[in-house]
């Protein structure tokens, strides 16, 4: 037993990162001056000399080739939100006609993939199809199924930012740069670097494949269409934190290990609310490579629920009337010198310092909430927020009991400090933080925006989509606010009276955004009217926040997008909003007419079989429980028929319409998906009338509670 346990721990800590080219790899291949010219460029930005990116591109493939890669794949991360990648292999013919394997610095640097079907928005012609990636030192490069991947940037021929990861390396710059000039001014002179912190738990859906594959619905679509309620759901609460059954286990199992090898410190896995409902969080790293790494998860979550005959669904919504998933992206700001800038501490100068930070990122939300709110816009997240199972559309903020108290003090007090249980006095006008346990008070799962301790936790993300468009949102809205309060402090003649002036004119000015109750109540949605807090309910009203006057300012000031861009980004993601509802209502209409039309004729035509049946007997015995069903399906049915045409006919108008794209959106919005959900509800009544061996495709019971 205890030779077994040690074995698993030897392996465990052998396997871990192997198939990475981490530091490790890094220290152990290359020569020492090459490596620290690399160090300087990852930690310093400095940037890569041509001779440095010849060796580490030679070690690197050296590297790669021992763990079986015979290509290598500059990974990059459109605007489809997903990775994309495409595989050269080192392969290269000499002059005597052998062939070697070879990869150049050049070609780790810069790729150029045909890039003229990913969507850019208008920013460039179809024509123009030249696109560049650039290696992205800062996140690790790694071996999976034979290909050597390089996570990169991705750009048009113009410079032009055609991806998620550009912003958010920019973001993390422009947040470093202001975060350093505070912790300057507070006598902080060693930090070199701030890092954005980022911890993303990921919730996701399993289910039978072969039950899968009988749905076109989430086939094509990622979540079902169709499908009355189940006699149970998720009402006992009993499969939340529950045991693991042993198909999921084993899954689970296999993910770690997989996840392991590619460097992901896969940490907490457990049963989440919905029937088939998991969750899955790695243990925080940067802000960079966690969002890499978050798209490793989603792959890797795919991959090996296939090989357990299982298939992952990281859709928002996949059932209705049932949870849906999102992640918890806990974010934080850390120095390089290892100290967390949200962690309220132990001394009153890091409280004084650390209420900055806290009061930068009160202001920053409630000034450009509509920024975080668009970085949560998906079609999928739309039946997700505010349906009393994650956070309502509207952005508050959780900060708990001890510091909203704190902020009280601030906002109160005239200069002089406060009494105070523990710790002593601060001249900032509030007493002194005591040194707050990583759970203040009780947990509020139902804020979208909560302070859990060290770090905030922002859970109206959603489940399939990158982390980086919050986190770069977040980075850059945090950075301005920073800028500004540096601006004043670097000017001021006594910096602890100004730091005073500026926390009380923050809270006095943006207390509305702090919001500690019930955020799934009624009351709050009318109580944040009152306070004139924004409540933005789909992604389409959501988009236009990318080009609101204020926020491009904001964007083009810390250079993290340009005007262009932004408007190009509004565009890909009414596009996409277009596009999701299209296919649905387009599969809705195939599933209707193909599927549930015939079965339902064919019950019916049953049904009236066994009338006539009993008729002919000449026994004069009741049908009255045949007629009945004949009448009420007949008439669901004519009126399912009805819906389709109706369907059918807005899709027609849609395609007949000369507006914009936003315009377009807001018909697939408002006529669409409404005519949509109207064939929805009668298709969901038959099914719960038919005989089930006859209904065309696996029901919610089967789909949820088969495993
Ligand atoms: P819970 O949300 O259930 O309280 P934890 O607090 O353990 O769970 O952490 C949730 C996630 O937050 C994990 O991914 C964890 O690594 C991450 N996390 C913890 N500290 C930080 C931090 N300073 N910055 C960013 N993420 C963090
Ligand atoms: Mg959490």
């Amino acid at each position: 037993m205890y030779k077994d346990q040690k074995e698993q721990t030897y392996s465990l800590s052998n396997v871990f990162g192997s198939n990475v080219f981490d530091d490790t790899a890094m220290r152990e291949r290359l020569p020492k001056l090459t490596y620290k010219a690399l160090k300087q460029t990852i930690d310093e930005g400095i940037p890569l000399n041509p001779q440095v990116a010849e060796i580490v591109a030679n070690a690197m493939k050296d590297w790669a080739i021992e763990k079986g890669a015979t290509h290598y794949s500059h990974w990059f991360q459109p605007m489809t939100g997903i990775t994309a990648e495409k595989h050269d292999s080192f392969i290269s013919r000499t002059s005597d006609g052998k062939v070697i394997m070879e990869f150049s610095g050049k070609e780790l640097i810069k790729g150029e993939p045909d890039a003229s079907s990913f969507p850019s928005g208008g920013l460039r012609a179809t024509f123009e199809a030249r696109g560049y990636t650039a290696w992205d030192c800062t996140s690790p490069a790694f071996v999976k199924d034979s290909t050597l991947y390089i996570p990169t940037a991705f750009c048009s021929y113009n410079g032009e930012v055609l991806d998620k990861k550009t912003p958010l390396l920019r973001s993390m710059e422009a947040l470093s740069k202001q975060a350093l000039r505070i912790l300057r001014i507070f006598g902080n002179t060693t930090a070199k670097k701030v890092i954005t912190t980022v911890g993303a738990e990921q919730e996701y859906f399993l289910i039978d494949k072969d039950l899968y594959l009988k749905r076109k619905d989430l086939i094509f679509t990622g979540r079902t269409l169709f499908g009355a309620k189940p006699s149970k759901g998720q009402e006992l609460g009993d499969h939340y934190f529950g045991a693991i059954k042993e198909r999921i286990s084993l899954f689970m199992k296999e993910l770690d290990q997989e996840l392991w090898k590619l460097g992901v410190l896969s940490k907490t896995k457990h049963n989440e609310v919905a029937p088939a409902q998991h969750e899955i969080a790695p243990i925080y790293t940067t802000a960079n490579i966690a969002t890499d790494q978050n798209h490793i998860i989603m792959d890797t979550l795919k991959k090996v629920a296939l090989r357990h005959n299982l298939v992952c669904l990281l859709h928002e919504k996949p059932f209705a009337g049932l949870n849906g998933s999102g992640k918890h992206n806990n974010w934080s700001l850390c120095t390089d010198d290892g100290q967390n800038l949200l962690d309220p501490g132990k001394t009153p100068h890091e409280n004084a310092q650390f209420l900055v930070f806290l009061c930068a990122v009160i202001k920053g939300v409630d000034e450009y909430a509509n920024l975080l709110r668009l970085s949560a816009a998906t079609p999928g997240n739309d039946h997700r927020l505010g349906i009393s199972e994650a956070p309502p559309a509207i952005i508050s903020i959780f900060l708990g009991e001890q510091l909203t108290d704190i902020m009280h003090q601030i906002e109160n007090g005239n200069g002089g400090a406060t009494s105070c249980k523990k710790g002593g006095k601060l001249k900032i006008g509030v007493s002194t933080i005591p040194n707050l346990p990583k759970d203040t008070t009780d947990r509020n799962r139902t804020s979208p925006f909560a302070f859990t301790g060290n770090k905030f936790e922002f859970r109206m993300v959603p489940s399939s989509a990158s982390i980086a468009g919050a986190n770069f949102m977040l980075n850059t809205i945090v950075a301005e606010m920073l800028c500004q309060i540096a601006d004043r402090l670097e000017k001021a003649e006594d910096v602890t009276s100004e730091v005073q002036h500026i926390l009380k004119e923050i809270v006095t000015n943006h207390k509305r955004i702090i919001f500690n109750g019930n955020n799934y109540s009624e009351e709050w949605i009318k109580e944040a009217e009152r306070r004139g807090l924004p409540n933005i309910k789909s992604t389409v009203e959501a988009a236009n926040a990318l080009v609101e006057e204020k926020n491009v300012r904001l964007f083009e000031k810390h250079n993290i997008l340009t005007r262009h861009e932004l408007e190009s980004r509004r565009e890909i993601l009414l596009e996409h909003y277009i596009k999701t509802i299209n296919i649905e209502a387009s599969t809705t209409i195939e599933i209707v007419n193909r599927q549930i039309i015939p079965a339902v004729i064919k019950y019916i035509t049953i049904v009236a079989d066994s009338v006539n049946a009993v008729i002919k007997t000449g026994l004069d015995a009741d049908t009255y429980a045949q007629n009945e069903i004949l009448k009420e399906v007949s008439s669901l049915l004519a009126l399912l028929k009805k819906n389709v045409y109706d369907l059918e006919n807005s899709l027609k108008e849609a395609s007949e319409l000369s507006v914009d794209t936003y315009g377009m959106a807001m018909f697939y919005k408002d006529n669409v998906y409404v005519k949509m959900s109207k064939v929805r509800e009668v298709a969901d009544k038959l099914e719960t009338l038919v005989d089930e061996k006859m209904w065309p495709f696996p029901t919610y019971g089967e789909l949820l509670f088969n495993i």
